[in-house]
Parts: C-alpha cells; structure tokens; sequence
C-alpha cells in the first residue's frame, strides 16, 4: 500500500486509513524530501536525480546563494549533523569572505548510523564497525552528547542529554538476552 496514512499503533495492530491490521511487530521507514521549492524554481537551480540542489565547492547553487543541509546534494545529505556541518561551513566561509581571507572548500565528514530500539539497545556503526545491545546505546548516547556539546554550553548539554535518556519507551526486544545478533549488510 502506498499513499495510505498510518494513524495509530497499539501494542496488537496498526491502523492504516481507518482499518485495523494485526500486528505485534511494526517497523515505520521514511525517506527525507527535499523542499518543493527548489524544484518548482528549477530554471534557477541546477537538480540533480534525487531532487538535491547541486553546489559548488562552497555549498553555493549559483553566487552568493547557499544551499544547505537536506537541500544539498552533498555526500552525506540527509542527516542531522551534516546540516549543522554545513551551517557551520557557510558560516566560517561568510566571516572568510568578509576579511579577505582564504577560502577552505566545504569537506563532507562521514557520520555514524545509529539506530536506537527502546532503552538501552541501540545498533551503531561508523567505519564499518558494527555494534549491536547495550554497548550499541553506550556508543549511541555518547555520540548524542559529543553532537549536543558542541552545539550548546556545558551544562545545558548536560541537561538535555540527561532528558533524551528519558525519552524513550520500554520494548519488548530489549529485555531479550543474550541480545540478538546483527548480521552485517
Ligand atoms: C522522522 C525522522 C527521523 C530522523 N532521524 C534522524 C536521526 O536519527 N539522525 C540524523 O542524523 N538525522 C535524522 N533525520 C534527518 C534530519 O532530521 C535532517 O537531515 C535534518 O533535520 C536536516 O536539517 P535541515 O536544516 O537541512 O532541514 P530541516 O531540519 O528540515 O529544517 C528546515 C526548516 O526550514 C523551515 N522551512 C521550510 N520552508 C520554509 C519557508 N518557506 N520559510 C521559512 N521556513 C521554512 C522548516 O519548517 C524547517 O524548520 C530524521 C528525519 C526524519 C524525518
């Protein structure tokens, strides 16, 4: 089914457009968009196949105009911390441009794929290293503090790390033990 709209979940089904379906089981994939505009003012932009805006080597899709973020047609697009990667580029590269000084080119930096399930299970990899289970969400919930820390003074980092650990639900997956294995992709 597509173009259906899920509604609710229970711990038995999953409401799809008003009809309930069993199901102990769901897992919910979605892609990220690129925003309608660009596509409706391509004689402006440059698209490229998968709907991203090309940019040069500053992140401009023509001058003195930055595309960022999801918009980008970056290597690693589509990711939070490559938009706050970008945002911090652009923001060198202006203060650059304003006292004449070099330009660096934008660099993509490779980011890590987490995937948490409930508390205290996670699957990350990074380098093609793969972890799975508790040592999975040590690393997962690391990485969410080194991201919050540099975007936020200590102590506010501190506090909202410590509320994100709060946030999530218990599942029945992560009371399995020994924690199942990941095969690797
Ligand atoms: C369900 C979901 C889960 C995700 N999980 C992860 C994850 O675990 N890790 C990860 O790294 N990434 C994750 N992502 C991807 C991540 O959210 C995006 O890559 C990131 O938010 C992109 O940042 P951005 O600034 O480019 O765009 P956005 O965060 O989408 O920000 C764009 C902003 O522009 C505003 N806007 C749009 N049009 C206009 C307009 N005309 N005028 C003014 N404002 C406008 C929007 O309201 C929005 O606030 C997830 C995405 C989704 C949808």
């Amino acid at each position: 089914m597509v173009d259906h709209k899920v509604e609710a979940l229970s711990e038995d089904t999953v409401t799809i457009d008003g009809e309930k379906w069993p199901s102990k089981t769901v897992i919910w994939t979605s892609g990220v968009k690129n925003n309608p505009f660009f596509l409706t003012h391509s004689e402006y932009f440059n698209i490229s196949e998968n709907g991203r805006v090309k940019v040069n080597r500053y992140l401009e899709a023509f001058k003195d105009v930055y595309v960022l973020g999801d918009n980008a047609d970056t290597r690693y697009s589509g990711r939070a911390y490559t938009a706050l990667q970008d945002a911090i580029f652009v923001a060198d590269h202006l203060e650059r441009r304003a006292v004449k000084k070099l330009l660096k080119p934008y660099r993509p930096s490779r980011v890590s794929q987490s995937v948490p399930v409930g508390h205290n299970w996670a699957y990350v990899e990074k380098y093609g290293i793969y972890l799975a289970g508790r040592s999975g969400y040590t690393v997962r919930r690391l990485i969410e503090l080194a991201n919050l820390r540099s975007l936020l003074p200590h102590n506010q980092a501190l506090s909202a790390w410590h509320a994100y650990d709060k946030r999530d639900g218990s599942c029945e997956l992560c009371k399995i033990r020994p924690v199942p294995k990941v095969e690797k992709a």
